[in-house]
C-alpha cells in the first residue's frame, strides 16, 4: 500500500498512484548538530543519521528496497536477485527484507578485502535464507546469471527480478529523493539549519544522485559532495548525470508536473580518499572512525563511511568548510546483528565463501 506520509508523496501525490512504496524502513531518521566534532574542527557539522533506517538491518539500502522490492512484487517476482562485494551490505539488507516480503533472495557476490563486517553480513544473509554464490571476475558473474535465470524459470515459472548492484536503479534512488524531501521537512520545521553541503560515501552512487536530485526538485540550495569509495566505473560524474537525468523522467513519466531539473554544475566527485582499492580500510579512514567515536559516541566502518568521514575532516583541516553548515549522511548499518547469527557457522556457506572465515581481517580492521 501506498504510504501517503512519505514527503515524496507528500509533494507529488499522483506518484503513490503508479509507484509503489512497502515502509520497511522507520522514518524520518534523526538529524542532530554534532556538538564534539563541531567543537573540535571548529565548524558546524551535523548528521543525518540513516544507522537504524529499519529493525532488522539499517543503513541506506533499506530506503531503496522501499521501493525496489514492491516494484518487484508489481512484476509477479517470486526470486530477486543481486550483485555486490562477497561483504556487500545492499545484498544483505536485499536478503533480509525479501524474506519479510515473502520473496526469496540470490547473491551474486565477487572478491573483496576480509573484514569482520563481511563475516557478519555473510552470515546474515545465510540466516536470511538467501542463495550464496561466489565468483571470480564478471564474466563469471554473466554467466552464473544466465544460469540462475534458467534455473530459475525451470524451477519457479519465472525469472527472477534483477536489482541492480547496490540498489541504484531509478527505482531505488527515488529512496534518495524521498529522503532528500525528508531533510527539507526537518529543517523546514527547525531541527536544524539549512546544509550547504552533504557528503556522503558513494559506492553505485544513487545515495548521492538521489540527494541532489531532492534538491533540485524541491530548490534546496545544498550541494552534494559524493566521496568515492570504489572503482571509477561505478562512481564517476557521467553516471551521475545518467541516474539523475533517467530518474527525473521515471517521475515525470508518472506525474507530469514534476518539472525537468538539471544536474547540479556543483556536485563533485572526490576521487583521493579512496585508497588502494574498494573495501580496504586507509589510514585516513580509521583516524575519522576514532575521532567521531571518541566525540560522539558514533560508529563508523572502514569501507564508506569512514572514508567519507575523512574526505570531510580533511576539507575541513584544509580551511574549504570555513563558514558552512556541512551534513555528514551516516549511510551505514548501525544494527546489531550479532544474536541473529549466533547460531550460524561458516561451514554452512558454500565453499567458496570460507576463505572469509578462514584468512585473517586486513591489518586495519583488527
Ligand atoms: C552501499 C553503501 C554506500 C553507497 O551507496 P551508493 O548508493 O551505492 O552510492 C554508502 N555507505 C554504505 C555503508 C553502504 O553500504
Amino acid at each position: 500500500m501506498p504510504d501517503n506520509t512519505l514527503p515524496l508523496y507528500q509533494h507529488w501525490p499522483r506518484l503513490a498512484e503508479s509507484i509503489p512504496y512497502e515502509p520497511i524502513a522507520t522514518l524520518p531518521t534523526p538529524v542532530r548538530k554534532l556538538e564534539g566534532l563541531s567543537r573540535d574542527t571548529g565548524t558546524e557539522l551535523y548528521i543525518k543519521d540513516d544507522s537504524h533506517t529499519g529493525p532488522l538491518y539499517g543503513g541506506n539500502k533499506v530506503r531503496k528496497l522501499g521501493f525496489l522490492l514492491p516494484a518487484a512484487k508489481l512484476a509477479g517476482a517470486k526470486t530477486v536477485l543481486t550483485f555486490g562485494a562477497a561483504g556487500s551490505n545492499h545484498a544483505t539488507a536485499t536478503a533480509i527484507y525479501a524474506k519479510e516480503m515473502g520473496l526469496n533472495a540470490v547473491s551474486m557476490l565477487v572478491p573483496q578485502p576480509v573484514a569482520h563486517s563481511v563475516r557478519r553480513n555473510l552470515l546474515r544473509s545465510h540466516e536470511a535464507g538467501a542463495s550464496l554464490n561466489h565468483f571470480n571476475g564478471l564474466n563469471q558473474v554473466a554467466l552464473g546469471t544466465a544460469w540462475q535465470f534458467a534455473a530459475l524459470r525451470a524451477k519457479e515459472g519465472a525469472f527472477p527480478h534483477v536489482i541492480p548492484t547496490g540498489g541504484s536503479s531509478p527505482t531505488g534512488i527515488l529512496g534518495f529523493v524521498n529522503a532528500a524531501l525528508e531533510l527539507k521537512a526537518q529543517v523546514d520545521a527547525g531541527e536544524i539549519p539549512m546544509p550547504d553541503v552533504v557528503y556522503v560515501a558513494s559506492g553505485t552512487m544513487g545515495t548521492a544522485v538521489g540527494l541532489a536530485l531532492g534538491a533540485q526538485l524541491a530548490r534546496m540550495p545544498w550541494r552534494v559532495q559524493a566521496v568515492r569509495v570504489t572503482v571509477e566505473r561505478f562512481t564517476n560524474m557521467q553516471r551521475g548525470r545518467k541516474l539523475f537525468e533517467a530518474t527525473n523522467a521515471m517521475l515525470q513519466a508518472c506525474d507530469s508536473s514534476i518539472p525537468t531539473v538539471h544536474f547540479p554544475d556543483d556536485f563533485e566527485v572526490r576521487h583521493d580518499f579512496l585508497g588502494e582499492q574498494y573495501a580496504l580500510y586507509t589510514p585516513e579512514a580509521v583516524e575519522a572512525m576514532r575521532r567521531i567515536h571518541e566525540a560522539e559516541g558514533i560508529k563508523l566502518e572502514g569501507t564508506y563511511t569512514g572514508k567519507a568521514l575523512a574526505c570531510l575532516l580533511a576539507d575541513v583541516q584544509a580551511g574549504k568548510l570555513a563558514g558552512k553548515r556541512v551534513v555528514f549522511w551516516n549511510t551505514y548499518n548501525g544494527v546489531d546483528i550479532s544474536t541473529a547469527i549466533d547460531h550460524t557457522d561458516y561451514h554452512m556457506l558454500p565453499a567458496a565463501f570460507h576463505r572469509y572465515f578462514e584468512e585473517p581481517v586486513q591489518p586495519l580492521d583488527q
